[in-house]
């Protein structure tokens, strides 16, 4: 089970390591794009931290709403509506909860992703946030598949991020600005690709540090 709690903490360590990761994340853009990516998510999220008190007691679904709004309506580029749809379609797959199930879980990460696919017409290969967020939720409907645990399915979502994440260096961009670039954006790491990894990592993190 994943708590309300949990959801919170999430967030919120999903806001600091956006804030360490910040000039990184500008500078894998600043190889392939316009060196923003850092600086828009950092935007996004402290309005998301300063947020997420006055939601403390309401439901997930309604926690992640709040998060997509505030994004949508703080994030400029790309990242901003796709991240803003990946909570609203995150949201809206758990709807009223206070805790999630696997089961849940695995709705919450679904919806996200179809969200992004839908809203950016991106394909997996493309060189962006897909090649990450898509191997996750495929390695983490396997290990549910398999019965493990929340944190032992995250575990292996995280773990198929990072081996997508390596992938995007020898892509070439399809989509986004990097695609401006044609072969020159081959060798370099995908920043939304980056960030969409921490998100991931960020909810382990905290998966993994409370005892259930
Ligand atoms: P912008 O490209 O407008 O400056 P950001 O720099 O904040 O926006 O975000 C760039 C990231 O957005 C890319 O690294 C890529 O992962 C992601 N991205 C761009 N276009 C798409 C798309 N159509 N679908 C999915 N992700 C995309
Ligand atoms: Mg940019």
């Amino acid at each position: 089970m994943v708590t309300q709690a949990q959801i919170l903490q999430w967030l919120q360590a999903f806001a600091s390591e956006i804030e360490q990761n910040k000039t990184y994340l500008t500078e894998l853009d600043a190889a392939i794009g316009d060196a923003d990516h850092g600086i828009n998510m950092d935007r996004g999220f402290k309005k998301v931290s300063v947020q997420l008190p006055t939601v403390a007691d309401k439901d997930i679904g309604s926690i992640l709403k709040t998060v997509s709004m505030t994004l949508i309506s703080s994030i400029g580029g790309a990242s901003g509506p796709l991240y803003g749809t990946w909570f609203l379609r995150a949201s809206t797959a758990v709807a009223m909860k206070q805790e999630l199930t696997e089961q849940d879980m695995l709705e919450l990460l679904q919806a996200g992703l179809d969200g992004v696919l839908q809203r950016g017409k991106a394909q997996v290969g493309d060189k962006t946030m897909l090649d990450v967020l898509s191997p996750a939720v495929a390695a983490f409907r396997e290990a549910v598949r398999e019965n493990q645990n929340t944190v032992e399915a995250m575990q292996q979502a995280v773990a198929a991020a990072q081996r997508g994440l390596e992938e995007t260096i020898p892509m070439q961009a399809k989509k986004g600005r990097a695609s401006y670039l044609g072969q020159r954006s081959i060798g370099h790491q995908d920043p939304g690709g980056t960030s969409a990894y921490l998100m991931l990592k960020s909810l382990l993190k905290v998966l993994e540090s409370s005892v259930e």
